[in-house]
């Protein structure tokens, strides 16, 4: 059993982050912010995958004067990320941000930090203190040297002095990111500054790569983390289209048994007894449950001497035979059908099953 840390609890718009709330998964826009077209559809899209809070890049005024009119047609959190200039932030803020990243030490001074802290406290909206590998101080790499696996120290003082930069104006509605390339390193520094701080943390791995690498780093570092009770929210950061990292995301959290989100599918790898194109089949079946909100089992197996048996906790599955599908429900056979049939027959039934799970979660909420 995964024993939470206990963490603060701060409100990112409607989502809250830390304490006992339920780990959010995020991610960010790879649009051009100032294009409000473009970035709400690509926000429409995070929004449909269960992205439960987003960022955007805010890199100039007109990208920060687009967030309310990004705003008024979303309906998760967002966050401007923003380096360097504080008035950015501000503007951000003044145009409806739920929160903001910031590295507090390159704003440009004291009296910079203390504008975009009160414009933080006026706006209720907190401040992810994000410190990456790649920006840390050169004195505190002069005094610790550069991150590694054994060495975070530089990570965490870089963090906890941003941090004590934006409380020494009075402000404490604050989440924590130290973030690197490499895996040890990553999971060295959280574990780390877990022991330093109860703010609220970010996990995330930086430049992880593409969806295979990306994946692996990613889930490594963070289902480590997140196993031994570490992080209130993440984001799988993948050279990909952004839906990718958030479907990570929650395969990654229903993996460690945090939280699930739409069906569960199992698949078999496929061998030498595989009749049919489970191939083409799984890939169909997977490509509509990425749609479906239910938390369903669903099972995809290449044949029925394994497959049924193998997938018996599955709510519903189908299982290849020789020119027949078999499918099944709840590990019983329910109908055999011609292969021709088969997918149509079979998606038919998943689709009824997400109407019954839309009725019961609607009259649930009624
Ligand atoms: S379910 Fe059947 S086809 Fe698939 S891997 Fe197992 S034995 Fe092979």
């Amino acid at each position: 059993m995964i024993i939470r840390r206990k963490t603060k609890q701060i409100q990112v718009g409607g989502v809250a982050v830390g304490g006992d709330s339920p780990i959010s998964v995020q991610s960010m826009t790879n649009t051009d912010t100032r294009d409000v077209e473009q970035t709400v559809a690509q926000i429409c899209r995070l929004q449909a995958a269960g992205c439960d809070i987003v960022r955007v890049a805010v890199l100039d005024n007109e990208a920060a004067l687009a967030i309310k009119a990004i705003q008024e047609k979303i309906s998760i959190p967002l966050i401007a990320d923003i380096h360097f200039d504080s008035r950015l932030a501000i503007a951000a803020m003044e145009n409806g941000a739920d929160g903001i990243r910031i590295n507090p030490g390159n704003l440009g001074g004291e009296e910079k930090i203390a504008l975009v802290v009160a414009a933080a406290k006026l706006h209720g909206v907190p401040i992810r203190v994000g410190v990456n590998s790649g920006s840390i101080e050169k004195d505190l790499l002069k005094t610790h040297g550069y991150p590694t696996p054994d060495n975070a120290e530089a990570l965490i003082e870089s963090a906890m002095r941003n941090v004590r930069l934006v409380e020494k104006h009075g402000y404490d509605k604050i989440k924590i990111s130290i973030k690197s390339a490499d895996v040890l390193t990553t999971i060295n520094s959280y574990q780390q500054l877990s022991k330093t701080t109860d703010y609220p943390l970010h996990l995330g791995v930086t430049e992880a790569g593409g969806l295979i690498a990306g994946t692996v780093k990613s889930s490594v570092a963070l289902g480590i983390l997140l196993s031994k009770g570490i992080g209130d929210t993440f984001r799988i950061s993948l050279t990909r289209d952004p839906v990718e990292e958030v479907r990570v995301g929650f395969e990654l959290l229903r993996s460690l048994k945090i939280r699930e989100r739409g069906p569960e599918l199992i698949s078999c790898p496929t061998c030498g007894r595989t009749q049919i194109d489970l191939f083409g089949l799984a890939e169909e079946v997977e490509r509509f449950v990425q749609t479906m909100e239910t938390p369903l089992k669903v099972a995809v197996m290449g044949c029925v001497v394994n497959g049924p048996g193998e997938a018996r906790q599955a709510d519903i599955g189908v299982a290849g035979g020789n020119g027949v599908g078999i499918i099944f429900k709840k590990g019983e056979v329910w109908k055999k059908v011609h292969e021709d049939d088969l997918l149509n027959i079979f998606m038919a039934e998943l689709k009824k099953m997400e109407e019954e799970g839309q009725k019961e979660r609607n009259s649930a909420k009624s």
